[in-house]
């Protein structure tokens, strides 16, 4: 029989980042949506208990540092969970807690993931306990990560990156920045790496910062690389260009990141259905598991509709970062969670809005905040239509110009 309860050891360590979500994140969610680009310092105390978990080996709370591959027990018969189940499901609990200030908890960025993926034992010694933010992002893409124009030239030992990152989360706040550049434009998208720059390289700047629909606690940021050095160090993976590998190496970051960002996810969705359990169950609506839906309330039908596919956003999650703690092979799965997962955010937070009616719509809950929090993690680390196309080209076995 399958048994989908989680092993004790994960859910010690999800029960931890729900405490942090309901005492931390939840008292301050509204004062940092108001007050958007003030620095919550309440988070300050959370990197110090973080810290210190660190230092004593115990299990990080929340945030998206993501796992290391071969974190995985070493002789578990492929059926391990390591640090991306464990990154996973913090990532879901801070997230019902608020996914705003989920995204801004020091030293857990998504450029903390893609150092975890690829980072070599020396580089991990280096950056394993920075703040890093991720970005790829271009005032001339978003979607065709592919089309990457910052540029990555090496002078000596150091690297010299020119360009600009638009969309950076973390991007003010973070003490150092994953960025993807090319080492050689002619030689297409192999020739794109991701390289660690540290907050205070010279030649790094944020111009700006940007207002946004929801996420406001998270900052947003342009970035200014103008002659930027880098040790020649810092580069992520190899440097050498394999055009026959493409760009795997660095999409390869995107299998570990997509399912946290479908965790996150998966957490708004949860908060939302639990408040709109309690405001329903307040007018009087009885959601009932022993009747069928279509002889119950229609509100009750929508209710039960919407926790069925939060539970199948959550297994899919949970499939994809046991896959990635397993060494399998998992970006058909890791689109499938996010697409899901997205999807379902989104049309579960808003259909709790109305719903809920002018409780929904109004201040008095956190209702029309998730409904606004929970669109963002449809669009980055991939939308929702990028994720079905992956997903469409691996059943169908298309390549990426087969099908575009
Ligand atoms: C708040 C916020 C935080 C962000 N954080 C980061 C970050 O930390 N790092 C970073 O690098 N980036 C970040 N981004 C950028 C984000 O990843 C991009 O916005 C996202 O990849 C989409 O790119 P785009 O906005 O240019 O949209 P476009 O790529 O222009 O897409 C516009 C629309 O067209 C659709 N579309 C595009 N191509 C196709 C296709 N082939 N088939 C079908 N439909 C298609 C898209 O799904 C979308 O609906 C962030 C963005 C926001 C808003």
């Amino acid at each position: 029989m399958i048994n989908l309860e989680l092993p004790r050891k994960l859910k010690a360590s999800a029960n931890q980042a729900h405490q942090v979500a309901s005492q931390i994140f939840r008292p301050i969610s509204r004062k940092y949506d108001l007050a958007e680009h003030e620095y919550p310092v309440e988070l300050d105390t959370m990197a110090a208990m973080i810290e210190g978990l660190a230092d004593s080996g115990t299990q990080k709370i929340g945030g998206a540092a993501g796992g290391r591959n071969d974190e995985a027990a070493t002789d578990l018969t492929a059926n391990a969970n390591g640090g991306n189940m464990s990154a996973l499901l913090n990532a879901l609990e801070t997230s019902w807690g608020d996914v705003g200030l989920m995204l801004t908890i020091p030293y857990q960025g998504l450029g903390n993931a893609a150092i975890a993926a690829v980072a070599t034992d020396e580089q991990l010694s280096r950056f394993g306990k920075v703040w890093a933010a991720m970005a790829i992002t271009e005032p001339s893409f978003g979607s065709d990560s592919a089309a990457v124009t910052t540029t990555a030239t090496l002078d000596g030992d150091e690297w010299v990156l020119n360009g600009e990152k638009i969309f950076v989360t973390c991007g003010e706040r973070a003490t150092h920045i994953v960025v993807w550049a090319s080492v050689d434009k002619s030689l297409g998208r192999a020739a794109i790496k991701s390289f660690v720059v540290p907050r205070d390289a010279p030649g790094l700047s944020v111009a700006r910062l940007e207002h946004k629909l929801g996420i406001k606690a998270s900052d947003t940021a342009v970035l200014l690389l103008q002659d930027c050095r880098i040790p020649a160090d810092n580069i992520l993976g190899s440097p050498e260009v394999n055009v026959e590998k493409g760009f795997a190496g660095v999409m390869q970051t995107f299998d570990n990141t997509r399912p946290l960002v479908a965790a996150m996810a998966v957490g708004v969705t949860r908060a939302a259905l639990e408040e709109l359990r309690t405001v329903l169950t307040e007018a009087g609506v009885e959601i009932s598991y022993d009747t069928p839906a279509m002889n119950q309330s229609a509100a009750a039908a929508e209710f039960l509709r919407m926790e069925a596919d939060y539970e199948s956003a959550y297994l899919l999650s949970l499939r994809a970062a046991w896959m990635a703690d397993n060494k399998k092979p998992n970006s058909l799965e890791a689109s499938m969670s996010k697409a899901k997962a997205g999807r379902t955010g989104t049309d579960v937070t808003l259909k709790a809005v109305e719903l809920a009616g002018s409780i929904g719509y109004s201040q008095r809950t956190l209702l029309e905040k998730w409904a606004r929090d929970s669109k963002i993690l449809d669009i980055f680390e991939g939308t929702q239509q990028i994720q079905q196309l992956i997903v469409a080209r691996r059943v169908l076995g298309k390549t990426s110009s087969e099908l575009k």
